[in-house]
């Protein structure tokens, strides 16, 4: 579970194509990193995946399926959103149990679930707390949480960390790596910070104006780079 392709996939708004037809091929509980500059297309690439936009053509497979036409809900996959979309005057309890209740499980299966996640992210102290009484990185814990209890084939985040300060910033990209490792379910992360993709994925796919630069591993990135573009980002001479 957890294996994703996109076959000739292209995304324009309007008259501007974003995304020119693009391969890529991602494997089961592998941890892949979308990286590139401010405007390259990688939240267009991530949303679309995950089924918040309709590609403009192309074909997406989820675990063989054809996702292409599949609503966002039923895709099997969990969009970690930034922390400030949890519910204020909800407890973290049922910020968690959210998806669950809207999928209609019953009290007590939801019970058993939440406190899984709780368990795995080390918020059990503080399900019966509301977002605001937490810390940033509880809060963004809160939210992986959310994602965790729907068990979803892939998790795909999107600049989780970008609202935390540098100091919190490290210890979330720890805790998110060591949650792969728990997991082991394929994560989607993108970022544009190169540090977080140097430090966290398995895979790493250059992004720039849509197009892939190149796909590799941090250390063949680092010591092979296809390119100037590629080489300038991940911080190698060349
Ligand atoms: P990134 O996440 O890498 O910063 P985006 O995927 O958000 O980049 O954006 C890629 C390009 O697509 C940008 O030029 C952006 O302005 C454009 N874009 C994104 N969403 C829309 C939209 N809903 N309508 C029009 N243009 C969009
Ligand atoms: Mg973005």
């Amino acid at each position: 579970m957890g294996q994703i392709t996109l076959n000739q996939i292209t995304k324009s708004f309007g008259d501007v194509q974003v995304i020119p037809p693009l391969d890529l091929r991602i494997e089961d509980g592998e941890f892949v990193v979308f990286v590139g500059p401010s405007g390259c297309g990688k939240s267009t690439l991530l949303r679309l995946i995950a089924g918040l936009e309709d590609v403009s053509s192309g074909k997406i497979t989820i675990d063989g399926k054809e996702a292409t036409e599949v609503p966002p809900a039923k895709r099997g996959l969990a969009m970690v959103f930034q922390s400030y979309a949890l519910y204020p005057h909800m407890s973290v309890r049922k910020n968690i149990a959210f998806p669950l209740r809207m999928a209609g499980l019953d009290k007590a299966a939801q019970k058993e679930k939440v406190e899984a996640a709780a368990k795995v992210l080390n918020l059990t102290d503080y399900l019966d707390r509301r977002p605001g009484q937490l810390s940033g990185g509880q809060r963004q814990r809160v939210a992986i949480g959310r994602a965790i209890v729907r068990e979803p084939a892939a998790f795909l985040f999107d600049e989780p960390l970008s609202n935390l300060d540098a100091a919190l910033r490290v210890n979330m990209r720890l805790e998110i790596s060591e949650l792969h490792q728990t997991l082991k379910t394929t994560m989607i992360y993108v970022t544009h910070d190169q540090v977080e993709a140097m430090t966290m994925a398995d895979k790493i796919v250059v992004l720039q104006a849509g197009v892939i630069e190149q796909v590799g591993s941090p250390l063949e990135l680092y010591h092979t780079p296809r390119n100037k573009f590629v080489a300038g980002f991940i911080g190698s001479p060349k």
